[in-house]
């Protein structure tokens, strides 16, 4: 039988000091049901029982919290979101914050309203498109305090799909699972070019898993000259 024990989410968040409520908890848990159910008919994802859900999707998304405290009101954009990873984690534990989850695949993100719907979570939204036809958008260029993005591309591509959404000052940080040696150097030229300063990488261990996990803090120092990030599909096959 299917050991659906919650106390290996919540002795999770305990290990990495995240506190939570008993109404997070539960939306969690409606969540991984929506998740599993819809998964037998769309493929959101590969990881379907609940010790893998709990600790590879929601403590994985939620562990950014151990290291970074967003304001209520900042604007949050999840780059690539899927079946809402890290977004919908982390907006059912920041319930003041702007969040905008965005996807180049509309079925994912259908999943995702029907998510927020039943789940009756407030200020977020969702948009559908290429990250490197919307940040040419006046309506989302330069205007998130913080980005993020889980899963999507390798470091120098994600650099060109993600910059150029963040504000001058505002942080953009890849959630990377055992990050390659030489990633970071090999991405130093796009991060450069799209007006980011890499500032440190802060490694740790999955609860439970003990799978290495990478967050990398870029900040964006200046704006991203208006050719960034090049036209969809550039970005992937040929990185700065
Ligand atoms: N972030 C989720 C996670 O960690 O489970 C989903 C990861 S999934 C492997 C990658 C997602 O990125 C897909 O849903 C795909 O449609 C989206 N994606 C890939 N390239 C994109 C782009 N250029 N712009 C917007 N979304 C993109």
């Amino acid at each position: 039988m299917m050991n659906n024990d919650i106390t290996i989410l919540t002795s999770s968040l305990d290990e990495l000091g995240i506190k939570y409520t008993d109404e997070q908890i539960d939306k969690l848990i409606k969540y991984f049901k929506m998740l599993i159910e819809k998964n037998k008919v769309l493929n959101l994802t590969a990881i379907t029982d609940f010790q893998g859900v709990m600790i590879k999707h929601f403590v994985d998304s939620l562990s950014i919290l151990k290291y970074i405290e967003i304001e209520d009101n900042s604007k949050v954009l999840d780059i690539g979101t899927g079946a809402g990873f890290p977004g919908i984690p982390l907006k059912i534990f920041l319930p003041e914050v702007e969040f905008l989850l965005m996807d180049s695949l509309n079925k994912r993100l259908n999943f995702i309203l029907e998510v927020i719907d039943e789940l009756k979570l407030e200020k977020i939204s969702v948009m559908h498109g290429r990250a490197e036809d919307l940040a040419h958008d006046k309506e989302y260029r330069e205007n998130f305090d913080f980005c993020f993005s889980r899963a999507v591309a390798n470091l120098s591509t994600l650099s060109e799909l993600c910059l150029g959404f963040v504000k001058k000052g505002g942080m953009f940080i890849p959630y990377k699972s055992a990050l390659a040696e030489d990633e970071i150097s090999n991405a130093g030229n796009a991060i450069k070019l799209m007006g980011g300063k890499f500032i440190k990488t802060e490694k740790f261990e999955l609860p439970v898993l003990k799978e290495e996990r990478d967050f990398v803090f870029i900040k964006k120092g200046i704006n991203t000259p208006g050719k960034y990030p090049r036209k969809a599909g550039t970005p992937a096959k040929n990185p700065l």
